[in-house]
């Protein structure tokens, strides 16, 4: 097959211009301006206590918006809704750049509709998110497309891999459409993947363990900063999914963000991280790094949540309350609709 060289896109990153307004436009920002400069304000009669609600107001708005910054993904408020369901409902997750988070939940709670609109392949009915601190609402399918192909690695469960073409032709096709061609490159991302002596094979030609390697090597041509895996090891046998993982520890190790959705314990225990949904709803988390738990905290990052919590509530103390949250047995999670309990 032939594939066409097709030359490098200069103008690929002025595609965010837009968000970066917004970005530099926040009104957080300027709400804390306006309380931090206004020594009026102080003189004006204001009692103790509410000059001391107003340092904590804005120690609180700096974290916040310090956090936001530093985040490579913040989902805000967000809902994907289809008439009267709820794919999504209200969920706000924060993501730093090297997090690897795990995403369970039983079927139907809302997994793949987050994952799409992580992977900008679809967008929000309500809320924001914003990837790279550049809110996606401001973009035009071009460029969100744009943000997919130079941000974003895919894999999914069920591989779309191109039938009648050959596995490194595959990997080329994910390169073709980024930048650049180059065979080189697409054999040593197959090598990468324990694939060297299957890269002349067409898909059909291939166990399914090795078709999902192809897609975690075309996933990982481009250098994406964030791959994002729907059931990744959902068609694999054992061998295969520790190869996988393999890769995932890897990819986690030189810094890469990795989003995994998963039904299986094993698969999710090996993030830093776990969120449950439940009806679209986030129904628990969980951290396996205590480090990268701490870490996240320090950095002002918060734990996810859906709806507004009561005034001085904090997210975490939503999450204290009785739950379903099944991160222990997410395959028996799915099984029984998220219901089961903690520490079961
Ligand atoms: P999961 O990946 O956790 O199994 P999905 O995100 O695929 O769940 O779907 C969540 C819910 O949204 C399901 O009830 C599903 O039927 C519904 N849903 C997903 N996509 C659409 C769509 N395009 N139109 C209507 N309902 C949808
Ligand atoms: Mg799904």
């Amino acid at each position: 097959m032939m594939i066409k060289r097709k030359r490098q896109d200069e103008a690929k990153s002025q595609h965010m211009d837009k968000g970066q307004q917004g970005l530099d436009g926040d009104d957080e920002s300027q709400q804390l301006q306006q309380v931090g400069q206004d020594p009026q304000n102080q003189e004006s009669g204001q009692s103790d206590q509410s000059l001391r609600s107003d340092q904590a107001q804005l120690s609180q708005s700096k974290q916040t918006t310090q956090a936001k910054q530093s985040m490579l993904l913040d989902l805000d408020h967000v809902s994907k809704i289809y008439g009267d369901l709820h794919a999504l409902d209200d969920l706000s997750l924060t993501v730093p750049a090297g997090q690897w988070l795990a995403v369970v939940g039983s079927s139907g709670s809302g997994k793949t509709t987050l994952m799409n609109i992580i992977g900008c392949m679809d967008t929000p009915s309500k809320g924001s998110v914003r990837l790279e601190g550049h809110p996606l609402e401001d973009l035009s399918s071009a460029q969100l497309a744009d943000v997919r192909k130079d941000v974003v690695g895919l894999v999914f469960q069920k591989f779309y891999l191109i039938p009648h073409l050959t596995a490194v032709e595959n990997v080329m096709v994910s390169q073709y459409y980024h930048s650049v061609v180059d065979e080189r490159q697409a054999l040593d991302a197959l090598d990468r993947v324990g694939l060297a002596d299957r890269a002349h094979h067409l898909p059909g030609q291939l166990s399914g363990g090795e078709q999902q390697r192809v897609c975690v090597a075309r996933a990982l041509i481009n250098d994406p900063k964030l791959i994002l895996a729907d059931e990744p090891t959902g068609n694999l046998d054992e061998a295969n999914e520790k190869i996988v993982l393999d890769i995932f520890r890897q990819l986690h190790e030189q810094g890469t963000t990795l989003i995994v959705v998963t039904h299986d314990a094993l698969v999710a225990s090996c993030a830093q991280r776990e969120i449950m949904l439940n009806h679209g709803e986030l129904s628990g988390e969980l951290w396996n790094d205590e480090d990268a738990h701490q870490a996240y905290l320090a950095a002002g990052g918060r734990p996810a949540f859906s709806h507004d919590a009561a005034p001085g509530t904090q997210p975490s103390d939503l999450l204290t309350q009785d739950l379903p949250v099944g991160f222990a047995n997410p395959t028996k999670a799915a099984k029984v609709g998220g219901q089961t309990t903690k520490g079961e």
